[in-house]
């Protein structure tokens, strides 16, 4: 029997990926539209919060166990901004170019040693709105960041985002490689074995 969950974003390259993942072992992921989710304030101090609160917000509303994550890039020369705040660094919503250009202005002159990073994810997932036992994991991945953008690929930050290991950017990554090695991917593995070990699949 398939069992039906809501995912808390309206974005179609997360669902696809985690689609690809959750479909296999059972689950019917809905986009939250679906339902007619309102928007939420993502209020938390943290990755692991705000993804707590997009995932009670969609199961609210959709009466549907829910799943969100909540991600970002964190970079160790800036104190770990963008961090929580890496969709709107710019100061507007969902401007990869401007914020893009404002981490390369705000690293400008920090030398390659320096230029740290990782991508951090929290991914949330619950029974019910108010589900006292919510499942919660993270995942990060390793890599600078540029001095120039690099590859059409993937979304956000990955043309800056050279990957520890490999000489590339996440942008120049296939997607089917970025999707089994990514933050996402890492996370998404720990969910399945806490969904194991809870006996929900
Ligand atoms: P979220 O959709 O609220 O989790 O926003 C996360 C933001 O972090 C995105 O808008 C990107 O700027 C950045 N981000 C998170 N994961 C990735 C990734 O895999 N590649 C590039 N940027 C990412």
């Amino acid at each position: 029997m398939t069992k039906k969950i809501v995912l808390a974003s309206g974005n179609m390259g997360k669902a696809q990926e985690f689609g690809a993942i959750l479909a296999p072992l059972g689950f019917e992921l809905h986009l939250q539209k679906e339902f007619e989710v309102p928007e939420v304030a993502e209020n938390g101090l943290s990755f692991m919060e705000n993804a707590l609160i997009k995932a009670r917000h969609a199961a609210k509303y959709s009466q549907l166990p829910a799943l969100a994550d909540d991600s970002g890039l964190c970079v160790d020369a800036l104190n770990g901004a963008p961090g929580i705040f890496s969709a709107r660094y710019c100061g507007k919503w969902g401007h990869d170019q401007e914020n893009n250009a404002k981490l390369l202005k705000a690293l400008d002159g920090i030398p390659a040693p320096q230029r740290t990073a990782h991508y951090y994810v929290a991914l949330a997932y619950v029974r019910s709105e108010h589900d006292p036992v919510p499942i919660v994991v993270t995942g990060s991945w390793d890599g600078t960041i540029a001095t120039k953008a690099l590859g059409s690929g993937g979304f956000g930050y990955d043309p800056l985002f050279l990957v520890t290991g490999r000489n590339c950017t996440a942008a120049q990554l296939p997607p089917q490689i970025k999707n089994t090695i990514s933050h996402r991917a890492r996370a998404l593995a720990l969910l399945v074995s806490e969904l194991k070990r809870a006996h929900e699949i």
